[in-house]
């Protein structure tokens, strides 16, 4: 098995769903008392989540490109960074620290394919929502129509993720609004929506949403588990 390095802590809440989700692929894989070989940099996210709001993301990318060096100088053999707004800078974070990036966004598109879907809502921080960085990916590669909700609807989002599941908060209020969201983009001719941040899943569940939900923390943690056995049977460095 392949040594996956883990980027977490961007919130930590999200980050525990990952390691319990890549423990338990493992197991479902393998069997027996196997698990995953994890080794996590989990970081103080209260700074950064600052300089994100600031703008300062040349500073964010020194933060993250150090945890990446300290996990590829413990032996991980590619990187998992445990948040979809942070692969903004995906690209410095993987040329910096010499590890290759598994994207987030890679097999969430090759989910929403394999689905047959082609016009997908994407519910996520301001960050990933309204720049191009993640939507383009979405749009290049995989051949997606991306919606994102109206102004208002974003900001609730937004205030929703930082204020209240980033901090463990998981509310009926917000819970009915994130619902009231994804009828108005089924409304508006949606598919399926993407849970573009890795804390929505806390609030969200498939048998409530209007619409099929494509999670991305579940099927990012699938994805590393996967490639992590792939790399053994190709024989490739552990
Ligand atoms: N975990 C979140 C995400 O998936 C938001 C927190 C962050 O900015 O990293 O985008």
């Amino acid at each position: 098995m392949m040594l996956i390095g883990l980027l977490g802590g961007m919130s930590w809440e999200s980050t525990a769903i990952y390691y319990r989700a890549m423990n338990v692929a493992t197991r479902a894989a393998l069997g027996g008392h196997h698990s995953a070989r994890i080794l996590m940099h989990s970081v103080d996210f209260e700074p950064i989540q600052h300089l994100q709001h600031e703008g300062k993301w040349g500073q964010c990318a020194r933060i993250l490109v150090d945890a990446a060096k300290s996990l590829k100088a413990g032996g991980a053999s590619f990187l998992v960074i445990a948040t979809n707004t942070m692969h903004k800078l995906a690209d410095e974070i993987e040329e910096g620290s010499g590890l290759p990036v598994l994207h987030i966004a890679d097999p969430t598109g090759e989910a929403i394919v394999r689905a047959g879907y082609k016009k997908v809502g994407l519910l996520a921080t301001r960050f990933t929502m309204e720049e191009r960085f993640y939507r383009h990916r979405l749009e290049s590669r995989f051949h997606l129509d991306v919606a994102v909700p109206d102004e208002d609807e974003r900001a609730d989002i937004h205030r929703i993720i930082y204020d209240e599941l980033c901090l463990g908060t998981v509310s009926e209020v917000s819970a009915a609004r994130f619902r009231q969201v994804i009828d108005h983009m089924k409304w508006a001719g949606c598919d399926a929506v993407i849970l573009g941040c890795t804390e929505i899943s806390m609030l969200v569940s498939a048998d409530t949403a209007a619409l099929p939900v494509f999670d991305t923390t579940a099927l990012h943690a699938q994805a590393a588990v996967a490639l992590s056995l792939q790399g053994e049977l190709l024989g490739l460095k552990t």
